[in-house]
């Protein structure tokens, strides 16, 4: 079973790699869009892991609702507000409880992603963070019988290959969509930043 605990250091685990890795996101965003997507994360996932010392929530639906309203309301941006749906829905789908089986974050994740494309409305292929969210939380689903640690590092290694396979698309959804066939040659700043946050949960249940 994964324990709050986790879930916490799954967040802690986050936002140290988008602190990591802030200036590299804000450059594949210099390429396609307007060069804060590093910025954006990175303002949010501080303001959340303070939120989380000062007051941790004792169930996982309390958790994430704190961690999602901190995100909407500090990251400007597309990434916010779809950043804080996942953790909404992660949540809610999760509900009152103090750990979750293997299944129930497979349940969870699979709402957070619903809860993406039902605010973005993108689509696999559009180039964007769904491109790494839903093959991830497929390779989890498919995992889920051999354990939460296995299912989660099945999710990271298919974000990682969701991520790269943005680079020829051409986007359709979000700032670089403007830049329509010149956006392809370009890995996009969400897909990447999903990418470290399933690499952060294998993390954090390894
Ligand atoms: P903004 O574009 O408002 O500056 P960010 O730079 O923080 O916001 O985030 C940009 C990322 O948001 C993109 O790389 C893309 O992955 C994601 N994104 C933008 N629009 C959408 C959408 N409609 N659905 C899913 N993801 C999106
Ligand atoms: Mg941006
Ligand atoms: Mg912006």
């Amino acid at each position: 079973t994964v324990e709050v605990a986790q879930l916490v250091a799954w967040l802690e685990t986050f936002g140290r790699l988008v602190h990591e890795e802030r200036d590299h996101l804000t450059a594949l965003d210099a390429a396609i869009g307007d060069a804060d997507h590093g910025l954006n994360l990175d303002r949010g996932m501080r303001a959340v892991v303070e939120r989380l010392h000062a007051d941790r929530p004792a169930t996982v639906d309390a958790l994430f609702k704190t961690v999602g309203m901190t995100l909407v309301s500090t990251v400007g941006g597309a990434s916010g507000p779809l950043y804080g749906t996942f953790f909404l829905r992660f949540g809610t789908a999760a509900g009152p409880v103090d750990e979750l089986d293997a299944a129930g974050l497979a349940t969870a994740l699979r709402a957070g992603v619903g809860g993406v494309v039902a605010r973005g409305k993108a689509e696999p292929g559009d180039k964007t963070m769904v491109d790494a969210l839903e093959p991830a939380v497929t390779a989890y689903e498919r995992a889920v019988g051999s354990g939460p640690e296995h299912a989660a590092a099945a999710a990271s290694e298919a974000a990682e290959a969701g991520r790269d396979a943005t680079i020829p698309m051409v986007a359709r959804k979000g700032r670089a969509s403007y830049l329509a066939e010149r956006s392809a040659g370009h890995l996009d700043p969400g897909a990447t930043s999903s990418a470290l946050l399933l690499r952060a949960l294998a993390d954090a249940l390894a």
